[in-house]
């Protein structure tokens, strides 16, 4: 089995209180890794630390290390050297609350290629497209993709929230809680759509809700006072 990402001694502190302590994991490239635990214990953390979203926190630190495989070569994203656009492009994340742009479906779905200066150029069209299919949105929305992306029900704006993350084609993708604000059918559609992602990308996902993560995790973590066990 191929490893895509590789945590050594990882720490993290907030002004020297400490949330992770020397967790060592390693993740197996196209799987679904289930991060599961009581609430405070720094499951959003560890995610945090894999694209370094943290790092405009006062007073956070990270110390041990993390690599993660990008054409065949382990990568420190820690590297002073390494670019954490670079990281950010091939690391996507999704936020427990679905969090739309003030603009129109397809915008939403353009904004990283436009970040990227991609949007102007002829295929971008058909990466909207092949994203909102990837997140299974693409039937609900054809129709309408000029539309305001706030007039989606919750559960449509987590998939065009995950469409989003998914037009750039991320190696590794990382979810908070993704489910834990819709109904059951949302949830279904989002099980469902990410075991078809798992195929292409690496999923990391975190979420209190045991009997879901069962039903689409290959390995199952559990966080408790900053140490990490595996369940399954
Ligand atoms: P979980 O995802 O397991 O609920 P978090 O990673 O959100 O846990 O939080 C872990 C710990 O870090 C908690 O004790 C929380 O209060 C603390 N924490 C989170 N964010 C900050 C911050 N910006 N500053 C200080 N402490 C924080």
């Amino acid at each position: 089995m191929h490893m895509k990402i590789k945590i050594k001694n990882l720490g993290f502190y907030y002004n020297d209180h400490p949330v992770l302590e020397n967790i060592s994991m390693e993740i197996a490239k196209n799987t679904i890794t289930a991060v599961t635990g009581p609430s405070g214990q720094g499951k959003s953390t560890l995610l945090m630390t894999l694209n370094r979203l943290w790092e405009s926190i006062e007073g956070a630190r990270v110390d041990g290390q993390i690599e993660i495989c990008f054409n065949g070569k382990f990568q420190n994203i820690y590297d002073p050297k390494y670019r954490v656009s670079d990281l950010r492009r091939r690391v996507g994340m999704v936020f427990q609350m679905p969090n739309p742009l003030p603009m129109s479906i397809y915008k939403n779905i353009l904004f990283p290629l436009k970040l990227k200066g991609e949007n102007k150029k002829k295929d971008a069209p058909f990466r909207v497209e092949a994203a909102l299919k990837r997140a299974f949105l693409w039937e609900e929305v054809k129709d309408r993709l000029n539309e305001d992306a706030r007039a989606l029900s919750g559960g449509q704006q987590q998939r065009l929230c995950i469409a989003r993350a998914l037009i750039l084609n991320p190696e590794v993708l990382l979810l908070d809680e993704p489910t834990s604000s819709l109904d059951d059918n949302s949830c279904n559609m989002i099980e469902s759509l990410l075991l078809e992602v798992k195929k292409s990308c690496t999923i990391l996902l975190v979420s209190h809700y045991l009997d879901q993560v069962k039903r689409i995790a290959d390995t199952g973590m559990r966080l408790s006072r900053g140490q990490m066990t595996q369940e399954w």
